[in-house]
């Protein structure tokens, strides 16, 4: 269950809602695989930074043939 899901959950009881936000807040990171997310989809998972891409894997192949890649294999 992510963050943001769990937040969700406990909106309307404000004790537990309190005690969530105190206790389960996210870091503040200044770098790491979190600070580049994917730009279409916003995953952070397999993102190819190489050339100023910022795509994840998966919408690299949707989109790498409309900015001039092509397959070689
Ligand atoms: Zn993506």
């Amino acid at each position: 269950m992510t963050y943001e899901n769990a937040k969700h959950q406990i909106e309307n009881k404000k004790i537990k809602l309190a005690r969530f936000l105190k206790f389960n807040k996210q870091k503040d990171r200044k770098h790491g695989r979190n600070m580049t997310p994917c730009r279409k989809c916003g995953k952070t998972e397999g993102v190819i930074n190489k050339y100023g891409l910022r795509y994840c894997r998966q919408c690299f192949r949707e989109v790498a043939e409309d900015l001039g890649f092509s397959k070689f294999s």
